[in-house]
């Protein structure tokens, strides 16, 4: 993560994005209850539909060694993406940036916060703890723990066929089900 503080531009309203109504949404209960009430699908959760019913712009382009970011700008959240890695990759990124916007959003001022992202699912001491809540969080919203439960039930134990049914990376599914507990290292 890299938080890029930018010179204001003139005239830029301050915007307190707590009372904004996608921060208000903040569990991984309240978030799909919200999805469902929007007629946004949740499994696997669509989460640019559930950004972009709440006015975020995605931009889709080439960032040069970053996954992606999310700014305030002109009193608009722009999550952008980068075009150039996988469809499953770019589903995490959505979800990491969405939850900056729950957790770390607040009370920024228009065009002067960015958060960029380098590296995900690293969680060992040199990845801090904004970008560790945000990748716990994604993958809660992408990997809910009564739906992970409910496949292994099912007998869907393999980690591909997880991912699968998630729509998400391997990678992914590994570092939840670590963070659940059903794998003792990631
Ligand atoms: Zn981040």
């Amino acid at each position: 993560m890299a938080i890029i503080k930018r010179p204001p531009k003139q005239s830029a309203p301050n915007v307190d994005l707590t009372s904004s109504e996608i921060q208000s949404y903040r569990t991984v209960e309240e978030i799909y209850a919200r999805a469902e009430a929007l007629g946004v699908k949740t499994f696997p959760f669509d989460v640019i539909s559930y950004l972009k019913c709440h006015g975020v712009r995605i931009v889709y382009e080439e960032i040069e060694d970053m996954s992606g970011c999310v700014e305030l700008e002109n009193s608009t959240i722009i999550v952008t993406i980068n075009k150039y890695q996988n469809q499953t990759r770019q589903r995490f990124t959505a979800a990491h940036e969405l939850s900056h916007i729950i957790k770390h959003f607040p009370n920024v001022k228009d065009g002067e916060f960015k958060i960029g992202e380098t590296v995900l699912f690293r969680d060992n001491e040199t990845i801090g703890k904004v970008e560790r809540e945000a990748n716990e969080l994604a993958a809660e919203i992408l990997m809910p723990r009564n739906v992970f439960d409910s496949l292994l039930r099912d007998g869907i134990r393999n980690i591909e066929r997880l991912a699968e049914k998630f729509n998400v990376s391997p990678a992914a599914v590994r570092y939840r089900a670590y963070k659940l507990g059903y794998i003792q290292r990631y």
